[in-house]
């Protein structure tokens, strides 16, 4: 076994949102996967319509990662209907999610910055996928950009758990998700020159609620950034959060290793 390969094993990560399925990594895919893996980070890879979902579910059963299914509210508008989400979706996700090594409904969610789908059709989707998860108890993964108040108001009356993805707000934000009970997901932002709020959000989270990302291939943390990014990489992800709360790498990898396991079930998985 090579020394550094030993030296990367000592610590564990998830990376607990990760695209894979996207075309960037169609020339490498295998490899990329098999990179992370060997360096000890496990995956999961989220869905964002039908066909991505079950891409994600095929590249869960391939290479033992995991993945998660839903319909991201870019793509809402296409499956929403008479104000509901198509009935058809909502079997095919629920079969889905029954699936093994399938142990999240995401990536869902509002996000009012792009408005690539009317926000009404966004909401229908969101509000549905949210009560078909609390009906199968299972977490959500979502995204929220530009949309705090009318997350926060289907947080509150949905009663689902699970994590706010890519989170970048300030303590106040941060204070009310975990009010609800929500996990926050950080990511290579908070390496970015530009982020020293959501670096003192960081600061002030409680670890217990804290866990890692990559939102690859998007937003390669520094030293990658511009780069494409891959679930490697979040090894510097939380290298940063290891420094800003004063921890070392392997105390801050168990417990954020540690709340994935726990949130999404993950041990039963792989012990089982
Ligand atoms: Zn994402």
């Amino acid at each position: 076994m090579p020394y550094n390969y030993m030296i990367m094993e000592a610590v564990q990560l998830v990376d607990t949102h990760a695209h894979l399925d996207g075309k960037q990594f169609d020339a490498d895919r295998e490899e990329t996967i098999q990179r992370a893996l060997e360096a000890g980070i496990q995956i999961i890879t989220m869905g964002t319509d039908l066909d991505s979902s079950e891409q994600a579910v095929h590249l869960a059963h391939k290479h033992e990662i995991f993945a998660a299914v839903g319909i991201h509210p870019h793509e809402a508008g296409r499956f929403v209907k008479n104000n509901q989400l198509d009935s058809r979706v909502l079997t095919r996700l629920e079969t889905l999610l029954n699936e093994e090594r399938v142990v999240a409904m995401g990536e869902i969610g509002l996000d009012y910055f792009k408005d690539y789908s009317p926000r009404e059709a966004q909401l229908v989707a969101f509000r549905d996928q949210f009560a078909l998860a609390h009906r199968l108890k299972r977490p959500v993964v979502i995204h929220n950009r530009e949309a705090d108040e009318d997350v926060l108001e289907i947080l509150r009356d949905g009663d689902a758990f699970g994590v706010v993805h890519s989170f970048t707000g300030n303590a106040a934000l941060a204070q009310k998700i975990l009010d609800l009970g929500f996990y926050l997901g950080i990511n290579g932002m908070v390496t970015f020159p530009k982020s020293g709020v959501l670096r003192d959000t960081v600061k002030a989270i409680p670890l217990e609620r804290l866990i890692l990302e990559t939102d690859c291939p998007y937003l390669a943390p520094v030293p990658q950034r511009g780069k494409r990014n891959e679930p490697l990489y979040v090894r510097h992800v939380a290298e940063c959060v290891a420094q800003l709360r004063n921890l070392s790498l392997e105390k801050l990898a168990e417990a954020t290793t540690g709340n994935a396991m726990k949130l999404f079930g993950l041990e039963r998985i792989i012990c089982s």
